[in-house]
């Protein structure tokens, strides 16, 4: 995270950033294979929220007048030196996958330059540490990382049309990227699934974060896992796309 600039367009750009209130969270594994966690891993709520129908969310996006592109397909560009093979290929799923769920009323063709998404990527240095205690005949192995966010869209619009998109993905320094040996720094807490990725092009349509907890636009799906070793973390963490933002894409888009 060297050196990023945040280029405020027209004075009308909508930013998704998210301020990032964790702490930084600490998963224990034991040699034994027992797994401690922190207690806002266990906490973890997802129950008190009542989902709005379809319908119901679907005009409250045309209500707040949601911004859109005026073209189809959308390109897009990848700085595949900074990102990486393992995260260029999660980008490439993210576009997969919306494009898939909308049956490819939703496309994108990758470019050169000039793209109306263009993807970068960065890391963020000195948050992952690993130290292990060894303490008579058992030792304890520690995997701390800090709280950041992993990714960022800023989206450039003239009144209700989308003129062009950025997004910044954030990756763990330290890690394996394009070497192909361990595992990247995107991989981290994210159990495979390019749930930032799909979240940050999201954005670069115009939608904003609900309070779905199960929702890919949840607000707290761009921040990174509290767990980078617990048993079963993915079960939380794969977020599908909202069935109301499926159809407002296809009516949008159709
Ligand atoms: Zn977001």
């Amino acid at each position: 995270m060297s050196k990023k600039k945040i280029y405020w367009v027209f004075g009308i750009a909508f930013s998704a950033i998210l301020v990032i209130a964790l702490s930084a969270s600490l998963a224990f594994i034991s040699i034994s294979g027992r797994a401690i966690d922190s207690p806002e891993v266990q906490g973890n709520s997802q129950n008190q929220y009542s989902i709005p129908s379809v319908s119901e969310a679907r005009a409250q996006l045309v209500a707040n007048q949601k911004k859109a592109w005026d073209h189809m397909p959308i390109s897009y560009s990848i700085n595949r030196e900074a990102c990486g093979g393992y995260e260029s290929r999660q980008i490439e799923r993210a576009f997969n996958e919306i494009s898939s769920v909308t049956n490819g009323v939703v496309s994108f063709v990758e470019v050169e330059i000039d793209a109306d998404i263009s993807l970068d990527c960065s890391f963020v240095e000195n948050c992952y540490s690993l130290s292990v205690d060894i303490n008579g005949n058992s030792a304890t192995r520690t995997e701390s990382i800090c709280g950041y966010e992993r990714g960022k869209a800023t989206v450039s619009s003239s009144g209700n049309v989308i003129n062009s998109a950025k997004i910044e993905l954030y990756g763990l320094a330290g890690f394996a990227e394009t070497d192909g040996k361990g595992m990247s720094g995107f991989a981290v807490g994210r159990c495979g699934w390019p749930q930032t990725e799909v979240h940050e092009i999201l954005h670069a349509f115009g939608y904003r974060h609900n309070d779905n907890p199960n929702s890919i636009m949840y607000h707290k799906a761009e921040n990174v896992g509290y767990s980078i070793n617990k048993l079963g973390a993915c079960s939380n963490s794969i977020r599908s796309i909202d069935e109301y933002i499926i159809e407002d894409l296809i009516v949008t888009y159709g």
